[in-house]
């Protein structure tokens, strides 16, 4: 599903991705851990075009998604195609702040997959009961608690019924209590769902639960992966027992 190729970014002299190879199947869920500036929310942003490799190549579905291919227009219009079939849940929300929750997530549906506003609507009034928002549909997002905020954004990317969802520590900008409810939403997802899965988060028991595989990054490349119970309980790596053990 997934694939980055020798990929290599950095700014400035700070190499971030250091010739990373990676590799994520078809449906599955794979965690990311790795400390502070390891490139982890790097590679989700060129997942989602928000950044660029320097050099290497990204596949998905068996398509180059970077480096951008053929012309910079009919280029950038595959890359577009590619990319909407990704969706992404940012640690900070992201919601547009002038609009309800409903027309939140309505708007890409509409704009870019061309849904009439009824079906639009309909697919929305789904997505908020499963997220516990119905009574919220017409609230603005400042009405919102931080948890209630982050439903509506998983709602909102669920909306255009992605292939490939990214969560980017969705749970650490949220008071403890917002926690929980967000994590089971996140967990519906992953159990109901076909969908593939890049989780970034310090939520090691809910990535134990919910994950096929946890992949420790440091310094921009892999250095350990495996199942959640290899990588949690038996760690082989130095690296990846420091951070570990750092955590609890
Ligand atoms: P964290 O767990 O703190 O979110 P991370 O593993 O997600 O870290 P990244 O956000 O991918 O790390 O950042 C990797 C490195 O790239 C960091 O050193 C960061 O300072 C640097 N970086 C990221 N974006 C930029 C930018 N726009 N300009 C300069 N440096 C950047």
């Amino acid at each position: 599903m997934i694939e980055f190729r020798a990929v290599h970014k950095a700014w400035g002299t700070n190499t971030v991705l250091d010739g990373l190879d990676f590799k994520v199947g078809h449906g599955e869920k794979v965690t990311i851990i790795g400390p502070s500036g390891s490139g982890k929310t790097t590679i989700l942003r060129i997942l989602m075009t928000l950044e660029t490799p320097d050099s290497g190549a990204v596949l998905v579905d068996g398509q180059t998604l970077w480096p951008v291919q053929g012309s910079k227009r009919g280029g950038g219009r595959a890359q577009d195609a590619i990319r909407r079939e990704i969706g992404m849940v940012f640690q900070h929300f992201n919601l547009f702040p002038h609009l309800s929750v409903v027309d939140n997530i309505i708007e890409a549906p509409i704009n870019v997959l061309g849904l009439s506003k009824d079906q639009a609507r309909a697919e929305a009034a789904d997505l908020l009961e499963r997220v516990g928002l119905t009574d919220h549909a017409d609230h603005k997002p400042y009405q919102l608690s931080g948890g209630q905020q982050q439903r509506a954004a998983i709602a909102r990317a669920l909306a255009m019924r992605p292939r490939l969802l990214l969560f980017d520590e969705p749970t650490s900008a949220l008071d403890p209590e917002m926690v929980g409810g967000v994590l089971d939403v996140i967990r519906e997802v992953a159990d109901s769902h076909a969908i593939t899965m890049l989780l970034v988060t310090h939520e090691m028991r809910f990535a134990s639960e919910i994950s096929d595989r946890v992949v420790m990054f440091d310094s921009g490349a892999v250095v350990e992966q495996g199942s959640p119970d290899q990588v949690f309980g038996n760690p082989t790596n130095e690296r990846t027992r420091r951070f570990l053990s750092a955590l609890t």
